[in-house]
């Protein structure tokens, strides 16, 4: 049977997924923006600073005045209120970050000014104008724009928002998941495990990887081998408002396919890929929600949401794609013909890289020790040592 390339797959889903990327805006307090992404750009509604204040600790004064022994006739203190004019021929104290008197245009820093036996004070060199002023709008104009659309907020975006006195942002909506393990074999992870049974380890990787990249989780759910309950859990995810159900296991020949068996009447595409692992995949839709569905196996359906979901989550979240980086092999690889492969892998730090554990797809442990995923070519059989191969950061 002829093999599916894996970019013909990448492409089908992208297509079943591209509603996802049409997205509502919501509007969030700033205090819950962190990590999501503008949904248009943001304008400041004031001058930023809004007021001329000083830069330094020291003394206002009239520029070309200096330099000069002057008298000191009064203080600003930070929120002292509008001072008095400054009236020229005299300097006042002043605390950075205080409103600058009209009619001074420089401070002179406190380390420069000296205090005279009759109580008035020395500076001993000239300034500019404007000097250690920090001007009204000087770093952003009210009306302009604070914050482009489509920026993903971090807490230097969330300050300048709060500088400007804005509580609350419109974001786009998060990418709402639902997420399914399949198996008659599967336990919840720590419950005893009787013959033939193993812990759901997909759900926790599926939930957290989709979690990682600013996804909304609003259902996580398990079931048996049964056409019914499959279903149901399918119904309970629209219900849950669902933009995209996520299955693992139930796609290949076994004789109890659940997913397989509930979906491929519906119309689902159930398919073999050239890569390995992850060979048997399919996707659905059921009741108009985009179902992508996973290998069973630990290590498929990590790496099948790593090429063929995440690139969309990250997309909607505003996230940067994956890194991918060419490195050298350490030592020789083998590969099978006709598969994109991907090893795992540890980037060693002088740029090589080395294989770890083998080639198979339940190796759960394997993959948490690795830190790369090596992208090996569909037609390579044997990469030398040396050779350089693509690279996945994981
Ligand atoms: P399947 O794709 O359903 O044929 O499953 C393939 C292999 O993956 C079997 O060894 C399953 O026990 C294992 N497997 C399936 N689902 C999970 C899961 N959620 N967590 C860990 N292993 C799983
Ligand atoms: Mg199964």
């Amino acid at each position: 049977m002829a093999r599916t390339p894996v970019a013909e797959h990448e492409g089908r889903v992208r297509a079943l997924l591209a509603p996802l990327r049409t997205r509502e805006p919501e509007e969030v307090p700033v205090a819950a923006a962190l990590g999501r992404v503008l949904a248009e750009a943001v304008v400041s509604p004031i001058d930023l600073p809004p007021f001329r204040n000083a830069q330094m600790d020291g003394v206002a004064v009239v520029a070309a005045d200096l330099p000069g022994t002057l008298p000191l006739v009064g203080e600003v203190a930070a929120a002292a209120g509008a001072p008095a004019p400054l009236v020229a021929g005299t300097v006042v104290r002043i605390m950075t970050g205080a409103p600058v008197p009209e009619g001074a245009d420089a401070v002179v820093p406190i380390e420069e000014v000296v205090t005279t036996d009759d109580g008035r004070v020395s500076i001993a060199r000239a300034v500019s104008p404007g000097t250690f002023v920090r001007d009204v709008g000087s770093d952003l104009r009210a009306g302009a724009e604070l914050l482009p659309g489509g920026l993903r907020l971090g807490p230097r975006h969330l300050a300048a928002l709060s500088a400007a006195g804005i509580t609350s942002v419109p974001v786009l909506s998060r990418a709402r998941v639902a997420v399914i393990s399949t198996g008659s074999e599967l336990v919840a992870p720590g419950e005893a495990l009787g013959p033939g049974q193993i812990a759901d380890s997909n759900g926790t990787a599926l939930v957290a990887a989709c979690r990682d990249v600013a996804a909304e989780i609003v259902l996580e759910g398990r079931v048996v081998d049964d056409a019914e309950a499959f279903e149901a859990l399918l119904v309970a995810a629209v219900a849950a408002d669902a933009e995209l159900i996520l299955t693992s296991g139930g796609i290949s020949m076994g004789a109890h396919e659940v997913v397989r068996d509930t979906l491929e009447p519906l119309g689902a595409t159930v398919d073999v890929l050239a890569m390995q692992p992850g060979g048997p995949q399919a996707f659905a839709a059921f009741r108009g929600i985009p179902v992508v569905c996973f290998p069973g196996n630990p290590v498929s359906s990590q790496l099948s949401f790593l090429l063929f979901v995440e690139p969309l989550l990250r997309e909607i979240a505003g996230l940067p794609d994956r890194i991918r980086v060419s490195r050298v092999l350490d030592q020789p690889i083998t590969s099978v013909a006709g598969k994109r492969q991907f090893l795992r892998g540890h980037a060693l730090p002088d740029g090589r890289v080395e294989q770890v554990g083998g080639a198979s797809s339940h190796l759960v442990a394997a993959l948490a020790a690795a830190d790369v995923l090596l992208d090996v070519p569909e037609d390579a059989t044997e990469l030398p040592a040396g050779a350089t191969v693509e690279t996945w950061e994981l």
